[in-house]
């Protein structure tokens, strides 16, 4: 059973979206607080977060840069209002999709599953661990879902590592954002292009800190590509 944590502070909605998960199967664990929903992420045994934005304790965009700070688990964030900004930024810092209030729970269930369905092989040992590859001074461990650059780990976010592995498997090739967009995100649909080129900014910076060399290129007016000449 696929364990679903809601942090939420209020009791009505709660309620909504604890009986339509548990009906769907999840053991869900519910908290009214952040500070409480970290604690317990910290434990880790978590396979998918449901995270309000408005809680009394803590905003939900900065709770979640504090948990990606430790865990990539799968995370969707509940917002209260429709604007633009809220997504990009909830994508941004490593949210994996939103969900608008009002929403109906059976909405919510189907995001939840598609993105357990899709999501990056966890941490910890696999029976059969795909041995790492290497490939232009980048390690790839799909089991641990890492990936090094000259020996050092990445700190990335899912959709930077989702991102870079995609750009890995076809080192040349030229993405467009589009490309991108429907081989990286759960519900392209739902997602802006913008994004892709925030989740590309922030993938950069993390190189450079490791190779002093611009290691993806854009190509202007068609996309991204990993640069194989350097
Ligand atoms: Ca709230």
């Amino acid at each position: 059973m696929q364990t679903l944590l809601l942090i939420e502070d209020e009791a009505a909605i709660a309620d909504t979206i604890l009986y339509a998960l548990r009906t769907e199967g999840f053991a869900v664990e519910w908290f009214r607080l952040g500070h409480e929903g970290l604690a317990r992420l910290r434990q880790g045994g978590v396979d998918l977060v449901v995270l309000d934005v408005g809680l009394p304790d803590a905003n939900g965009f900065e709770l979640c840069k504090v948990l990606r700070g430790f865990s990539q688990v799968p995370l969707i964030f509940l917002t209260a209002r429709a604007d633009e900004i809220d997504r990009i930024v909830g994508l941004e810092i490593g949210g994996d999709d939103y969900v608008t209030k009002p929403f109906s729970p059976r909405e919510l269930a189907a995001r939840i599953k598609v993105i357990l369905k899709r999501r990056v092989p966890s941490a910890g040992p696999s029976p059969v661990e795909a041995p790492a590859t290497t490939r232009h001074g980048f390690e790839q461990s799909p089991a641990r879902a890492e990936i090094r650059l000259d020996g050092q780990p990445l700190p990335l976010t899912r959709y930077e590592y989702l991102i870079l592995q995609l750009l890995l498997a076809h080192p040349g090739r030229v993405w467009s954002r589009a490309q991108i967009m429907d081989q990286v995100w759960d519900t392209p649909e739902a997602s802006f292009e913008r994004a892709v080129d925030t989740h590309i900014k922030t993938l950069r910076a993390k190189l450079r800190a490791v190779r002093d060399a611009e290691l993806i290129r854009t190509h202007r007016g068609l996309g991204y590509s990993l640069t194989v000449d350097g």
